[in-house]
């Protein structure tokens, strides 16, 4: 069990040799004697095939050079059994297999049957929120006998505290980091959300940090400064001994927490749908007006109110109570009608 707080810090891509020795001088500064694993993307699974995909193969040298001359691990993102190779020729300590290939089992296999010796591989969570396939990953990574470690990197810059937790729940035994970066794609929100990470439990957090976040040749808006990173890395990893303890071992508050967590992310869902069904409400209305019919429509009003109520009963949820939900619902989007 790891009683410290595990960091992995650094840019989203290696960009150049002095972009990437730069960045591990002035983490190692902001860091003082915190302990941390530098990363870098050397293969980049881009959106777009006309943005920077990486410098590729060249860069497992810099990383080399990083390792050698801050006497730090390092770590780099595989994609294929041939990146895992390479890395691994090249004395990268730690790869991490990202959220795009960690959608593909069949990846995922043929990259741990091609991993060798290394201090340990990390999985991030699926693009989409499977907590199935994010265990089944595990299990495949665990059979290369190297330590493992689950990172929660959200899907589509929202959390998914519902995934994380089941498996969490599933297996204790595997440490979890936050990544907040690719979690919220914002790096304003870094510092809030790494509070989840002593108060779920967690061990620690993979974060994005740049020299100068503006120009990064990816994910320019979720990098932290390494100045910014002091501001997080200090008080947490002071709060994670203090407060919580060790941080892999759970104290009364931990489940209650990753249940807020939950709670939370479903109001924001709720809120999303509420106000997605406001902004239809007005298209509905402008047709209504452009066709000259009123934004009460008695008979279509009870069909909505049935069919809710026929939810509730189906979900044993009191019929009242849906039925004044649908109600303040639909008051409001007929004032959007008006
Ligand atoms: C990354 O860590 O830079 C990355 C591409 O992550 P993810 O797979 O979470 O998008
Ligand atoms: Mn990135």
């Amino acid at each position: 069990m790891i009683a410290e707080p595990i960091y992995i810090l650094g840019p989203c891509s290696a960009e150049s040799r002095e972009q990437v020795l730069l960045t591990a001088r002035l983490i190692k500064e902001a860091c003082g004697n915190v302990p941390f694993i530098f990363r870098a993307g050397a293969w980049k699974p881009r959106t777009s095939p006309c943005t920077f995909q990486g410098a590729g193969a060249e860069a497992l040298a810099w990383l080399q050079e990083v390792k050698n001359t801050f006497g730090i691990n390092v770590a780099t993102e595989v994609a294929t059994p041939e990146h895992a190779e390479q890395a691994l020729k090249a004395g990268i300590d730690y790869l991490w297999i990202g959220a795009r290939t960690s959608a593909n089992p069949i990846a995922v296999q043929a990259i741990a049957e091609a991993i060798g010796q290394a201090k340990g591989i990390l999985i991030k969570n699926p693009v989409n929120a499977d907590a199935d396939l994010w265990l089944g990953n595990i299990e495949r990574l665990e059979k290369t006998g190297l330590p493992v470690i689950a990172v929660h990197r959200g899907c589509e810059h929202k959390p998914c505290w519902k995934m994380a937790h089941a498996v969490r729940k599933a297996r204790p035994d595997v440490p979890m980091l936050l990544d907040p970066s690719h979690l919220s794609g914002d790096a304003a929100q870094v510092p809030e959300l790494m509070k989840k990470v002593p108060e779920l439990g967690l061990n620690g957090a993979m974060i994005e940090v740049h020299p100068n976040p503006a120009k990064a040749l990816s994910d320019d808006k979720q990098q932290l400064t390494p100045e910014q990173l002091i501001g997080v890395i200090g008080p947490l990893s002071v709060r994670c001994r203090s407060v919580v303890g060790p941080m892999s071992v759970d104290n009364e508050f931990t489940e209650l927490n990753w249940l807020r967590a939950e709670i939370d992310e479903l109001d924001a869902k709720l809120w999303e749908t509420i106000a997605d069904r406001m902004d239809v409400s007005r298209r509905i209305g402008e047709w209504k007006k452009a066709n000259h019919i009123r934004p009460l429509q008695p008979q279509r009003y009870q069909q909505i109110l049935s069919q809710r109520q026929k939810w509730a009963e189906e979900n044993n949820i009191d019929a009242d109570f849906v039925a004044q939900l649908f109600d303040i619902i639909h008051q409001q989007s007929l004032k959007q009608q008006l």
